[in-house]
């Protein structure tokens, strides 16, 4: 296989939570049990609950076969991506053939937290190292909302999975909380996600804002004095800050164009991103980046964070 001609991994992307991050994208773009009004990859456009092995497990094991044959260096290998990694019934499966075959490498999960009360999808995920489960309403409403799910999803059995989940995992298990202002900001909202994540009895626990744009345009980041606000009222939540990393800490030999292509089909990226995934300085980044501007293949948008990079 040419380096050149993954996809179903991405990056190594530098991520706020889990440092130089390879991803893995076991799922087709946008299966999703939720269509988030801020989520990041665009619109569900396959709203579904139904697990299966959506791209062949084989297929995986030897792109990551393939990329970590090159002995990287990374911090985590992070299940991530354009849909809802719990969906795919062969994830154990990656699971183990990386543990057996690259035990050096700790692993991630970021999940919608939807889907831990059906069979056994908690048995599957149990050889991750951090699971990072997301949940950002306390009510039925306020999910709906925010969330978009699946009609045959349950609030209720969404929160029952949570709390199996934590009984049966001995890793890192984060919860992640996304502030949609106007909708969960208000006091009595978050007085409610705070005994809700109580119950659930996570490690950690996250608030987040929008930072790169979002699937619905009225969807607005949180000013960082709310945040500071906010983070008090919830005393003892961590807010998601930006990752700083060493330049050239990626391996810039794995690196080239049409893998970062696939990096911002499922990431919008901003200039030191784009940085650090290509190895380049960031002053020569809109340099680099023009022929790929002028061919319509990336466009630019400006968000508060700065100017980030999307794939059309
Ligand atoms: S943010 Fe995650 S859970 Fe929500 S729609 Fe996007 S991929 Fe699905």
């Amino acid at each position: 296989m040419k380096k050149s001609g993954y996809k179903y991994i991405f990056g190594p992307v530098p991520s706020r939570r889990l440092g130089i991050s390879l991803g893995v994208d076991i799922m087709p773009h946008k299966t999703c049990s939720l269509n988030c009004v801020y989520c990041e990859c665009g619109a569900t456009t396959n709203l579904t609950i139904k697990r299966g092995e959506y791209i062949p497990v084989k297929f995986i094991r030897e792109e990551l076969k393939n990329f970590l044959s090159g002995n990287p260096k990374l911090d985590f290998i992070t299940f991530s991506g354009s849909g809802e990694p719990t969906l795919h019934t062969g994830i154990n499966e990656i699971v183990d053939f990386i543990k057996a075959d690259y035990p050096q490498y700790k692993l991630a999960l970021l999940t919608n937290s939807t889907l831990f009360s059906q069979g056994n999808v908690i048995e599957q995920v149990l050889g991750m190292d951090i699971i990072i489960a997301s949940l950002d309403a306390a009510t039925e409403k306020i999910f709906v909302k925010i969330n978009r799910p699946h009609p045959d999803l349950y609030f209720k059995q969404i929160i029952d999975g949570l709390i199996c989940l934590r009984e049966k995992f001995s890793g890192q298990l984060w919860m992640e909380f996304f502030l949609v202002p106007g909708i969960n900001d208000n006091e009595i909202e978050l007085g409610k996600i705070k005994n809700l994540l109580a119950d659930v009895n996570p490690d950690k626990i996250q608030i987040n804002t929008l930072d790169r744009p979002g699937t619905e345009s009225w969807v607005k980041p949180v000013g960082k004095k709310r945040l500071i606000d906010i983070n008090r009222f919830l005393s003892g939540f961590e807010v998601i800050k930006d990752f700083t990393a060493e330049k050239n800490s990626l391996v810039p030999k794995e690196n080239d164009f049409i893998r970062f292509l696939s990096t911002l089909k499922r990431r919008p990226c901003t200039d030191k991103d784009v940085s650090l995934i290509l190895g380049i300085h960031v002053n020569d980044v809109k340099t680099c980046l023009e022929p790929l501007i002028k061919s319509g293949k990336i466009e630019k948008k400006e968000m508060p964070r700065g100017v980030f990079y999307i794939a059309k």
